[in-house]
């Protein structure tokens, strides 16, 4: 099936007892066993089936089979954050003593998490700017056990040459992880440009309408844990916290993917709420359309503020002045998602009026609602940052960041219009 027709119909025929339509909400903790040996095979992964909503939930399971055959991968978990997919699929593989080699271009809470928690729990990150491919290959080493990057930064608005950073990854022996929320597999299917793992925050595009927070790791099935065994002997070796499974054994391709669900997620709790779950499938079956028209809506915006007197710059990989535009036909396909970032002219405070005078368009750091949305990175979401930290970040002090919405252009435009006359005022 094609991607429109996934995000409405794949994981789910009509409920065998009531045959209804929708996918149900399991609003249940616990699911019976038929007897004592049905749960202790259940307990086994022996046959699959259901125990515990912190675990696994037959809403939850729905989201996730959409998401595994969007993304085109083998398995998928849901959970209660972006950031808890994050950080649950870095913590499959990689504990304390470990590294990750990630982009400096990152959502301002990632880099919290890497820079900050992960550091204090002793899994080093190290950080390279995107394009440069050499510095990334040279901070490789024996302890290094994923590459992390972002499709299209978030808000740098840069698009990551996927397929050069799997291939270094692949060269050293390890997975590339790819944060997919800015593209979504509307515009990206990382797995197609070689990347092993995708996360993805559900909370902006996917739930689409800012109303629901939820996060998600998909897996390809692609890298070869048994072949880099030494590297990764915690999916080949015997897990004393799942009465010793041997992941790569009893899952095969999926080992990963499992591991996450039955560790990560089942030792440490940050499930998906059912009734989540179901907020976001709802947004997820009209993920195609309202990308089209966040597209669009965006081009108009940025080509808007291209030619605009007080704007001095604009950074949209879809403009074909953008330095980022070669890799986003590639990656992308020329399509950028809805986040314009610009600078106006006089700084920061002009920045602050143009917030101030904003009448439609939302004050707040959220991306991906349906409603158009604008903040300013270096007072909010990226505040805790250095002025070293937000220039490798890609923010500078007077930028703005609208998350263009799926409203009529008109509207969006005059509202940014007016704004930008109060901003020099
Ligand atoms: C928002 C966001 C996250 C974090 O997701 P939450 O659902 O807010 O935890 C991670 N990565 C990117 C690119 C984001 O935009």
């Amino acid at each position: 099936m094609k991607p429109e027709t996934i995000a409405l119909h794949a994981g789910y025929e009509s409920e065998a007892t009531t045959k209804a339509a929708t996918t149900p909400i399991y609003q249940t903790t616990s699911f019976t066993f038929d007897n004592t040996q049905h749960g202790a095979d259940l307990f086994n992964l022996a046959v699959p089936g259901n125990l515990y909503s912190r675990i696994m939930n037959p809403t939850n399971a729905v989201l996730e089979q959409r998401l595994t055959e969007l993304e085109g991968g083998v398995g998928a978990l849901a959970v209660g954050s972006g950031m808890a997919a994050i950080r649950y699929a870095i913590e499959t593989i990689a504990e304390a003593g470990n590294n990750v080699v990630s982009t400096s271009q990152l959502y301002g809470g990632t880099y919290n998490l890497f820079a900050h928690t992960f550091r204090r729990q002793g899994i080093e990150v190290r950080f390279a700017d995107a394009d440069d491919f050499d510095t990334v290959a040279s901070l490789i080493d024996d302890n290094t056990r994923a590459l992390f990057c972002e499709s299209i930064g978030n808000p740098a608005g840069n698009v990551v040459d996927i397929q050069r950073w799997a291939d270094i990854a692949h060269q050293a022996g390890v997975p590339l992880i790819v944060d997919n929320t800015v593209a979504t597999p509307m515009l990206c299917r990382v797995f197609d440009h070689g990347a092993d793992i995708a996360v993805h925050s559900l909370t902006k595009y996917i739930g689409g309408h800012g109303t629901t927070v939820g996060g998600a790791i998909v897996d390809s099935g692609k890298f070869d844990w048994v072949k880099h065994a030494e590297r990764f002997a915690v999916l080949n070796t015997p897990d004393p916290s799942y009465h010793g499974v041997v992941y790569t054994e009893a899952l095969g391709e999926a080992a990963f993917i499992g591991r996450c669900r039955v560790v990560p997620l089942r030792n440490t709790g940050a499930a998906l709420a059912a009734t989540s779950a179901f907020q976001i499938m709802q947004g997820l079956e009209t993920l195609g359309l309202r990308m089209e028209r966040h597209c669009e809506n965006a081009t108009a915006v940025a080509e808007y503020l291209n030619q605009h007197p007080a704007v001095e710059w604009v950074n949209y990989a879809a403009l074909p002045d953008s330095p980022h535009h070669a890799v986003c036909q590639r990656i992308c396909g020329g399509k950028a998602a809805g986040i314009v970032s610009f600078g106006i002219k006089g700084g920061m405070q002009a920045g602050a009026k143009f917030i101030d005078a904003l009448q439609l368009i939302l004050r707040l750091v959220n991306i991906g609602d349906a409603k158009s949305l604008a903040c300013h990175p270096a007072s909010t979401t990226h505040r805790q940052l250095n002025p070293e930290e937000l220039a490798s970040a890609g923010v500078s002090e007077e930028m703005v960041r609208i998350s263009v919405g799926i409203e009529h252009i008109d509207d969006i435009l005059e509202d940014i219009a007016q704004a930008l006359e109060a901003s020099q005022a």
